[in-house]
């Protein structure tokens, strides 16, 4: 190697912010956690800290923001941040030189024959078992929302598209709950097939909601099946603030 373009240094060193605001500063990405880059998790890490943060900030810089939003930024990614560093800690244990260690990655190496291993760990590293504490009392609560195909009036789009505008949406399907007063920060969706909704709030044997609200960082903040489902007044006013 010669003539390099750029150079510059790492280590394995892991170290958090022992929080994640200080009044009106904020930390998001490399500037709250460092970790050794074993499974390529940081940039993940900190651009999932961003979109938690965004629309949060957004809400506060509108004066709409409802008591305790900002504070869930860092309750909700400090956890996530503090389980990539002992993940990355363990990788890089298993790292080291010498015959103890060589013995201890053989039995982890053969323990990822297993499916529910493998699971696990690609679950983990991805970031996509993550559930914040949401309320709501659906399964699908907490979770990301896949990016799952619908229909849409005449058109085919998907939940990750809908979410770009940056704002909540409310997906639902031959039920229209009455959001009156949000409908200034919560778009409602009306999708023509229930397999989008499913899909949307996990295919793994939970129920499949008649709607389902999404917070603009692609989490369900609640699902429900009816009028009778309580929770969605609930859900709308810890989000995303008093009706207007
Ligand atoms: C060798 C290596 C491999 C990696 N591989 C992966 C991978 O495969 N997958 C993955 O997800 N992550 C990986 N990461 C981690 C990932 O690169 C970082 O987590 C990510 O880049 C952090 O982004 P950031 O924007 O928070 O910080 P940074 O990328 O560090 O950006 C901060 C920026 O701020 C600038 N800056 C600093 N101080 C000032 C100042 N006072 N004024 C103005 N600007 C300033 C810096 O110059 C820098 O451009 C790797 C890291 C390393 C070191």
């Amino acid at each position: 190697m010669h003539s390099p373009r750029w150079v510059t240094q790492f280590g394995d060193a892991a170290r958090h912010a022992e929080r994640y605001r200080h009044g009106r500063v904020f930390v998001a990405g490399d500037a709250a956690h460092i970790h050794f880059p074993a499974g390529g998790q940081g940039l993940n890490l900190g651009v999932q800290d961003a979109v938690n943060l965004g629309w949060k900030l957004a809400a506060a810089v509108r004066g709409r923001a409802p008591e305790g939003l900002l504070d869930s930024y860092e309750s909700e990614r400090y956890p996530v941040a503090a389980r990539v560093l002992h993940n990355t800690r363990a990788q890089t244990a298993l790292s080291r030189p010498g015959p103890h260690t060589d013995a201890l990655r053989d039995m982890v190496a053969s323990f990822l024959d297993t499916d529910e291993v493998r699971r696990r760990l690609a679950s983990m590293i991805t970031a996509l078992d993550i559930r914040y504490e949401t309320g709501g009392a659906h399964p699908s609560t907490g979770y990301r929302v896949p990016d799952a195909d619908l229909r849409v009036g005449d058109a085919d789009t998907r939940v990750h598209v809908l979410l770009r505008t940056g704002r909540s949406i409310l997906l639902c399907h031959k039920w229209i709950p009455d959001i009156a007063g949000w409908e200034d920060r919560v778009d409602v969706v009306e999708t023509h097939d229930r397999a989008g909704i499913r899909s949307a709030t996990g295919s793994g044997g939970v129920s499949t909601p008649a709607a389902v609200l999404v917070r603009p960082d692609g989490y369900v903040a609640w699902a429900g099946d009816g009028p009778g489902d309580g929770g969605l007044t609930e859900a709308l006013t810890r989000w995303f603030g008093p009706a207007a």
